[in-house]
C-alpha cells in the first residue's frame, strides 16, 4: 500500500528488503544509527554504554582495522572480542565488526551480530563470499572509486552464498576535492533506490573526516531517504585511538540520532506494509512531532524574553487566532475542528514551558503571567 507522502509524489521511499541486526530492522519504518568508536579500545564497554545512551541501535565494534599506513594503530586484535561480548551483555545492543581476511569471519562470528566489508575490501571476493556464508547480516561499504555497478556486484557475491541480509553503505568516494576526506555521494541513495531493494546506509564520518561536518551530512542523508547511518563517536574524541578528528561526542551523537530520525520520518514515504511497520512508522512520526514541539517551545521562550524586555503581555490573542487560522487552512485529511484543538494545545504547552523559564527574571515573569 502506498500512502500520500509529505513531499507529494517525490518523497524518497524506504528500502523494501528488511535486514535484521538484533532488534533493529534496517529498511523498516525507522532510520537506525550504528555508532561507536572507530576502533575498539580497552575502555570499549564504557564507550558502548555512552553510545547506547545516545540512542544508537547497533554498536561499531571493530577490533581489526584496515589502515592505509602499516605504521598506524592496527586495532586491538582478535582477543578484543572479549570486549565485544562484555559490551553486548552490558548494553543489550548488537555489534557490527569488520573482518579483514577470510579467517577473521570465523573468529568474529560468535561475538558479533553483523559483519562489515570495508571500502578497501569491497573487491575482495573471497572475503565477500566468506561473509555471505557466515549467515550474519553483511554491510558492504562502497569501494573508494567503485561505480554503483561494481558495488552492487560486490553485494551479489554475498547474496550468492544464500545470504539475503545485505546492506549497502555509502562512505564517500575519491574525487579531486581535498578539503574533505572523501566526497559524500548523496545521489547514491536516490539512484540505488531504483536499482536495488537493499537498504542503504550512509557513513558521514569517513565521508568528511571532520566531526563538525558529520551532523549536516547525516541530515542530508536522512532527508534523502537513507535507511541507516554509520557514525563514529567517542566520549573523548581527542584521545580516540583512530580517526580522532571525525569522532563526535555522545552528546552530539544523541542530537544527530533524534534529528535524523525526525527528518527521516518527515521526508520519507511511510513504511506501512505490515501492522508492525505501521507502528514503527507511527513511533517515528510521534518522535518527530514531539521534537518539533520541544523546538517550538524553545523559540517561544525566546519570544517571552523579548516580550519581557519590551514589557508586552505574555499572551497575544490576535496572534494566536492568526496561528490557528493559518494552519486550519492547510489541513487536508484532518478535520478542521481537530486542527483547531491541536494547534491550541500546542500553543498552550509551549506557553506553559516558557512560563517556567528560569532565565526570565521571576518578578517580571509573575507580573506578566498575572
Ligand atoms: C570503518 O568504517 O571502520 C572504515 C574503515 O571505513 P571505510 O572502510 O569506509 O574506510
Ligand atoms: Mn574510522
Amino acid at each position: 500500500m502506498v500512502l500520500d507522502p509529505l513531499i507529494p509524489s517525490a518523497a524518497p521511499r524506504p528500502a523494501t528488503r528488511r535486514v535484521v541486526i538484533g532488534d533493529a530492522v534496517i529498511g523498516g519504518g525507522r532510520l537506525h544509527v550504528i555508532a561507536g568508536p572507530c576502533a575498539v579500545e580497552e575502555r570499549y564497554v564504557e564507550h558502548a554504554v555512552a553510545t547506547a545512551a545516545a540512542g544508537a541501535s547497533v554498536l561499531r565494534g571493530c577490533v581489526l582495522k584496515p589502515r592505509t599506513s602499516p605504521d598506524s594503530f592496527q586495532g586491538i586484535g582478535r582477543d578484543g572480542v572479549r570486549l565485544l561480548d562484555a559490551a553486548r551483555d552490558t548494553t543489550g545492543l548488537p555489534v557490527l565488526a569488520e573482518p579483514l581476511e577470510v579467517d577473521d569471519v570465523d573468529a568474529l562470528r560468535d561475538h558479533v551480530d553483523a559483519l562489515m566489508i570495508g571500502a578497501r575490501s569491497m573487491h575482495n571476493t573471497p572475503l565477500l563470499r566468506a561473509a555471505g556464508r557466515s549467515g550474519l547480516p553483511v554491510v558492504v561499504k562502497r569501494g573508494m572509486s567503485a561505480t554503483y555497478d561494481e558495488w552492487l556486484a560486490a553485494a551479489r557475491y554475498v547474496e550468492r552464498e544464500g545470504n539475503d541480509q545485505v546492506i549497502l553503505c555509502e562512505r564517500g568516494i575519491r574525487t579531486f576535492e581535498t578539503a574533505t576526506r572523501n566526497t559524500l555521494d548523496v545521489s547514491a541513495i536516490a539512484v540505488l533506490r531504483e536499482r536495488t531493494d537493499l537498504p542503504i546506509m550512509v557513513d558521514p564520518s569517513h565521508a568528511t573526516g571532520k566531526a563538525a561536518w558529520v551532523a549536516p551530512l547525516a541530515m542530508a542523508a536522512a532527508a534523502a531517504g537513507a535507511d541507516a547511518l554509520l557514525i563514529e563517536s567517542h566520549p573523548d574524541p581527542h584521545h580516540s585511538a583512530c580517526d580522532a578528528a571525525q569522532a563526535v561526542t555522545p552528546a552530539v551523537l544523541e542530537s544527530i540520532v533524534a534529528a535524523a530520525q525526525a527528518l527521516s520520518a518527515m521526508a520519507r514515504c511511510p513504511a506501512v506494509d505490515t501492522l508492525a511497520e505501521c507502528r514503527t512508522t507511527i513511533d517515528s512520526i510521534d518522535d518527530a512531532i514531539l521534537q518539533l514541539v520541544e523546538h517550538r517551545a524553545q523559540v517561544v521562550r525566546v519570544v517571552q524574553q523579548h516580550k519581557t524586555r519590551d514589557r508586552q503581555p505574555v499572551r497575544d490573542p490576535q496572534r494566536e487566532r492568526a496561528v490557528v487560522e493559518r494552519l486550519r487552512a492547510r489541513a487536508s485529511v484532518l478535520d478542521i475542528g481537530g486542527v483547531e484543538q491541536l494547534v491550541s494545545a500546542v500553543i498552550d504547552v509551549c506557553l506553559d514551558a516558557a512560563a517556567v523559564d528560569e532565565s526570565v527574571p521571576a518578578p517580571e515573569r509573575d507580573l506578566l503571567l498575572a
